[in-house]
């Protein structure tokens, strides 16, 4: 097989010609009108419903708190040299060609504004120390390019000084949030949270109604009497999947249910927080915390032993930071958090699947694994999905190593990008992946998060890979014995 360096992406102007996002790019220009969040949804989440009046003043002194609060952010803004070893790793700069969003480009962005205000050259000399207002251009810049990075920290993973962009662009929507400034997708996802208890805003009753209908169809598929429990007190584990599981993603749904019948486990889900997924990461601090700590509630509330989150990769970044947003979790059994892809692979370990798995059954697949960003750059999550893989198929092959694992690149529609009013962004942010699907001839991309499995089917149709995109659990439960 050549070497990934030999393949097409980059090198290959018939397959890789650089794809201009014109509508974004135009709409970009109108300022800070591009997608605002509606009124009635940032009300909800402790957000101003509009650019608030003094919104300079306050979006500066926003970044002071910041740089205060977190030393590593005042160290980003000063110690970049420029070197450019970032500047091509970053998806959107790949897929679009648009030299802002290379990540050194991205982040000056932040640190022009940080040396015009924090910096003495920068107040007395702006022009000569790269230093810019914080102004009405400067904020059309941020609301596009910050809304057009996923936070998935590649770039970090090639920067010699360890440089976090995703914690720059972290920074610049919580002072885009604390002036009023924001997207109507993100909003209207943590709004729904806390309406209904998921990002869907699904109801609880129509929650319940889906989970009877599987154990309906399943019994008629397999006669196997397959439970998907809904508040069910005292049970051992709350499963937090992605809501998106069970509505669109629903094999990944059967694969966490066939799994827990065949170990006997008694576990549940919860009409209070049926929602891995945490959009307060995408937006500020409040709200992830706010958003985190329904999990933690749900499981007190239903008593359960451990709380398990499902195949969702923000979910689990923020997932792993539960004890640090809402206080120690030694109510639970260890290992807290734990991880659906952990969880499988400690009772592969132990023996426990012994007997119970025919791979034989993903024969048709020649599958690869596509690392989420959260759960690879974030969670140390890498060994225990491609365990489950293995355990599963016959066939797996994996895709470069330039491109996987701690160098694995976005879907293109992470951090809070999922939504069609950026659909050009997605699909050039989304090329390098496809790219490198088709350089294995995988027809089956497995991978353990929601949002990569909305975005990347598009993606694959969009650059002309014939793979099928599915859940890592989804393959275990095409295996299982039941
Ligand atoms: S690799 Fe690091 S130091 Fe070099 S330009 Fe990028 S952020 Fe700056
Ligand atoms: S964090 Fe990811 S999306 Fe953002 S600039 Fe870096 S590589 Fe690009």
């Amino acid at each position: 097989m050549a070497k990934f360096d030999e393949t097409p992406i980059l090198k290959d102007p018939a397959v890789n010609g650089i794809l201009k996002p014109p509508d974004l790019r135009e709409d970009a220009s109108a300022g800070v009108k591009c997608w605002p969040s509606k009124p009635k949804d940032t009300v909800q989440i402790d957000l101003p419903p509009e650019r608030v009046p003094d919104w300079q003043a306050r979006g500066v002194a926003k970044l002071g708190e910041l740089l205060e609060k977190n030393k590593a952010l005042r160290v980003f803004m000063d110690i970049c040299v420029r070197c450019g070893a970032c500047a091509d790793k970053c998806q959107f700069y790949l897929g679009t060609g648009d030299p802002h969003n290379m990540p050194v480009a991205r982040a000056e962005l932040l640190r022009a504004v940080y040396r015009r205000y924090f910096t003495p050259g920068g107040r007395w000399f702006p022009q000569a120390n790269n230093a810019a207002d914080f102004d009405e251009e400067m904020l059309a810049l941020w609301y596009t390019y910050f809304y057009q990075c996923s936070e998935c920290r590649r770039c970090s993973v090639f920067c010699p000084y360890g440089i976090d962009t995703a914690e720059i662009t972290t920074a610049a929507r919580e002072i885009m949030c604390a002036i009023g400034v924001s997207t109507k997708y993100v909003t209207e996802v943590v709004a729904k949270v806390y309406e209904h208890g998921n990002n869907l805003g699904i109801p609880p009753a129509a929650w319940k109604d889906n989970c009877e209908f599987l154990e309906d169809d399943l019994l008629e598929q397999t006669g196997a009497p397959i439970k998907f429990p809904v508040d069910d007190q005292g049970a051992d584990v709350l499963l937090v999947p992605p809501s998106a599981d069970n509505f669109a993603n629903t094999d990944t749904m059967i694969g966490y249910a066939k799994l827990f019948h065949v170990l006997g486990v008694r576990w549940t889900t919860s009409t209070y927080c049926n929602e891995g997924g945490n959009f307060g990461l995408f937006l500020n601090y409040a709200n992830l915390k706010k958003v985190n700590k329904r999990i933690v509630d749900a499981a007190r509330m239903l008593g359960v032993k451990t709380i398990i989150w499902g195949e969702c990769g923000h979910a689990w970044k923020a997932g792993i930071l539960t004890p640090t947003l809402n206080g120690p979790m030694d109510m639970f059994d260890p290992p807290y958090p734990y991880h659906i892809c952990q969880y499988v692979a400690d009772m592969l370990r132990r023996g426990a699947f012994d007997g119970k798995i025919d791979k034989s059954a993903n024969d048709q697949y020649l599958v690869t694994y596509h690392d989420p960003c959260n759960p690879a750059r974030a969670g140390q999550l890498l060994e225990e999905p491609r365990e489950v893989v293995r355990a599963s198929c016959n066939r797996f092959i994996e895709m470069p190593a330039d491109t996987i694992r701690e160098k694995t690149f976005c879907c293109g529609a992470g951090g809070g990008l999922l939504t069609d009013e950026v659909m050009p962004i997605r699909m050039a942010g989304g090329k390098p992946r496809a790219m490198a699907v088709k350089h294995v001839k995988a027809n089956y991309l497995a991978t353990p998060c929601a949002i990569c499995k909305a975005q990347l089917p598009e993606v694959m149709k969009y650059w002309d890979v014939p793979a099928e995109v599915g859940g890592v659990v989804q393959l275990l439960g095409n295996a299982l014995k039941l």
